[in-house]
Order: C-alpha cells, then sequence, then structure tokens
C-alpha cells in the first residue's frame, strides 16, 4: 500500500509515512528523503538544517474521497548566496 502510493506520486525521493482515512478524506503524510539540494539561486548544492515545515495539499480526490497531502519540507541554506529555501 505505502509502495504503490510513494510509486503513485512518481517521485523518487517521497517517502509516504502515516495515513489517515475517513468516510470524506484521506491523509497521507509524505517527506522528502533528501540530505542535499540544489540551490534554485546559484545551483550549488546545500546541506539542509534541522528545520522542517509541513504544508497541506489537496490532492486528486480517489474515488469519492478527497485526497490531502501533508507535506514535510525541509530547509535548507546555501553557502554560496547565504539564502535558505524550502525543498
Ligand atoms: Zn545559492
Amino acid at each position: 500500500m505505502k509502495r504503490v502510493m510513494t510509486k503513485l506520486l512518481n517521485l523518487p525521493s517521497v517517502i509516504v509515512g502515516d495515513s489517515k482515512e475517513t468516510k470524506e478524506t484521506v491523509i497521507l503524510s509524505v517527506r522528502l528523503d533528501k540530505k542535499t539540494a540544489h540551490c534554485p539561486h546559484c545551483g550549488q548544492t546545500s546541506h539542509r538544517l534541522h528545520q522542517n515545515k509541513s504544508h497541506l495539499v489537496r490532492d486528486l480526490p480517489m474515488g469519492d474521497r478527497e485526497v490531502i497531502m501533508k507535506v514535510s519540507r525541509r530547509r535548507f541554506k546555501c553557502k554560496n548566496c547565504q539564502k535558505p529555501f524550502y525543498f
């Protein structure tokens, strides 16, 4: 089930954690399994900081239930341009 979901998301670095289901909604907790990311400003590889932020994304409905993804984003800081960014 979890593997299928991860595959469905079509992103190799996305991991599906908990899922909560009710009659009307399915809430999936997803996170990105990345320790490094490329800075969107200069392309330099940056390491993540220990700050997480999560936001809710409404996905396509599955049958007659609404799918909501709780996405944890990780904060990175670029050494080159000193700008933080989320990935
Ligand atoms: Zn940069």
